[in-house]
């Protein structure tokens, strides 16, 4: 599989917050975030190649009870349903972490952790034409995946905000999918990679949050590591 690391770390974002988890990052993403934090996994991804079991092996090296599929997009990865099932045999509680663009096609996992991108995700087109396009409209969202995730997993919808206008789209989107989504499972996410920025947006998705229900999530792995590779 195209690995770009595997490491211990605690949850830092959504229903499972805190909880020592055991990441393996897949190398290699369909979309191009501006903002991505995982450069190394999508725009620029590392080539790994590690065999199924060389990728168990060091997750038996952790003591977590929860393990987490994370990208890059890890649906892209060559390999993952093996690598899904074989933690839960396991015994592991797994969580994928996927944009949304891809349905599931029965993979087995706990909870699915979906992160439709909005156009705030949109990497400026004069400066990278390619990579813009890579995030049109038709490409981060796939309304047909969407609903595979929420009719099929216990699921939570996590959402990148830099604006109120952000989540005007995101109610659009949310019309388009045409499912009953609990506010509590739709999370709003400040927009930022250091404790600052993430802070200053605070008050908007506070606000955001107690008029329509939404769930704020920090993103805590920032907070107590800042961006920093492995944590
Ligand atoms: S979907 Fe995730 S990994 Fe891919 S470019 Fe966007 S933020 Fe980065």
């Amino acid at each position: 599989m195209q690995i770009a690391e595997i490491f211990y770390s605690l949850q830092g974002e959504g229903a499972l917050t805190g909880v020592p988890s055991v990441f393996i990052r897949t190398s290699g993403c369909n979309l191009r975030c501006a903002w991505c934090d995982t450069m190394y996994a999508s725009w620029k991804p590392e080539e790994r190649e590690i065999p199924l079991e060389a990728v168990l092996a060091e997750v038996d090296r952790h003591p977590a009870a929860h393990a987490v599929l994370t990208g890059g997009e890890p649906m892209t990865a060559e390999g993952l349903p093996a690598l899904a099932a074989a933690l839960k045999m396991r015994g592991l509680h797994v969580t994928i972490e996927t944009n949304g663009t891809i349905a599931p096609d029965g993979i087995a996992v706990d909870l699915a952790s979906v992160s439709p991108k909005l156009a705030n995700s949109v990497a400026d087109t004069a400066a990278f034409p390619r990579e813009a396009r890579m995030q049109s409209e038709d490409r981060r969202w796939n309304l047909a995946a969407l609903r595979a995730w929420i009719d099929g997993y216990d699921y939570q919808l996590k959402f990148v905000v830099r604006s109120e206008a952000d989540v005007a789209e995101m109610r659009a989107l949310l019309g388009k999918v045409a499912r009953d989504v609990p506010p509590h499972r739709i999370l709003l996410m400040p927009e930022g990679k250091d404790a600052e920025t993430l802070r200053q947006r605070d008050a908007m998705l506070v606000d955001l949050c107690k008029r329509h229900g939404y769930r704020y999530c920090r993103r805590v792995h920032i907070d107590l590591f800042g961006n920093v590779r492995g944590t």
